[in-house]
């Protein structure tokens, strides 16, 4: 049987997905497949997804698969533990921005504000099997979808007994198992730059045994205009791109669906509230903020790399 070390890329959730694994290339072939049927249910723009059919149900209830369920919940708990700062019924004020076509454009303020009308997480039902908005209501997963994703794919690879791999959505990563040598991976930090060569360097590493590595930045989507960076993480107050002193926010823990739900409200939230959110959910966290500081929870095993 080929169980050499094999590679599959493929382009879901508005980025590139890589997937290495010690396996066949059928098995990893599979988790493309998987993407797929991700893609199907959480796109917002896919008709027929659960988000597009949540999203267009003009306040009626809507049935929708345990996935989907799950990843609301999750939601909807981030909603509340960060007062609101990780919130998915922003879709409306997301989707003036087109951050992933070509049309993207600064909306003005009162569009904004229209958008952001009734953004209110606390009036998204869920009961059984179903979930229903209010009208008007859209939601955008895109901030938690990818790390639930991650651990799906780790799960089946590892039903299919698979020991090493390395699953890469888009920057969110998950690993399972070490390196053939006994190892654990080391995961490269970026660069929080806009410029490409610098930002292909890493400044810090850090390792990982079945563990989940996700970032989350203001560097990486986004677009200028009149000379400011208009990036994609947006503060439900007001719509626009949230503005503090963090450049990136790492956070490594077991679980993928944790780290990626909890890694956008840290970056929006900062370092000092972030730090407290980090230790009630127990993951560690890695910010690189604006003025090249680099803070992190206690403990954490962070690797600096030299330049040069
Ligand atoms: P990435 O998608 O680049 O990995 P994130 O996990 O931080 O990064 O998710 C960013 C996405 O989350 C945005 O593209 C948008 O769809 C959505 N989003 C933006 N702002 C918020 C917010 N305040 N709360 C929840 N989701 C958000
Ligand atoms: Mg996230």
């Amino acid at each position: 049987m080929d169980t050499m070390w094999n590679t599959v890329t493929g382009q879901y959730f508005n980025t590139v997905n890589t997937i290495s694994a010690e396996c066949g290339r059928d098995i990893l072939e599979s988790t493309l497949v998987l993407c797929e049927c991700f893609e199907g249910l959480l796109s917002k723009t896919r008709e027929g997804s659960d988000v597009w059919r949540l999203n267009h149900a003009q306040g009626e209830w809507v049935l929708i698969s345990a996935h989907t369920q799950r990843i609301l919940s999750m939601a909807l708990t981030m909603y509340e533990t960060t007062n609101g700062a990780f919130n998915i019924a922003m879709g409306k004020a997301v989707n003036l921005w087109h951050f992933n076509d070509k049309k993207q454009r600064v909306p003005g303020r009162e569009e904004l504000r229209r958008a952001l009308a009734g953004a209110d997480c606390g009036r998204i039902e869920q009961k059984g099997d179903s979930a229903r908005l209010p009208a008007g209501m859209e939601i955008d997963l895109g901030g938690i979808a990818k790390g639930y994703i991650a651990d799906e794919i780790g799960a089946y690879l590892r039903e299919c007994g698979v020991r090493r791999a390395v699953i890469n959505l888009g920057g969110n990563i998950l690993t399972i198992g070490s390196k053939a040598d006994g190892t654990p991976w080391q995961i490269g930090l970026q660069y929080p730059v806009g410029d490409r060569a610098k930002r292909e360097k890493y400044w810090g590493l850090l390792h990982s045994r079945d563990n989940s590595i996700v970032t989350s930045g203001c560097y990486e989507r986004g677009f200028w205009r009149d000379g400011t960076w208009y990036h994609h993480i947006l503060d439900p107050r007001s719509g626009m791109p949230v503005q503090n002193r963090v450049l990136s926010v790492t956070v490594r823990t077991k679980d993928s669906f944790l780290a990626d739900a909890v890694t956008t409200p840290l970056l929006i939230l900062g370092e000092r509230e972030g730090m407290e959110l980090a230790e009630r959910y127990g993951v560690e966290v890695v910010y690189y903020l604006k003025n090249n500081e680099i803070v992190y929870t206690r403990g954490t095993e962070l690797m600096l790399v030299r330049e040069g």
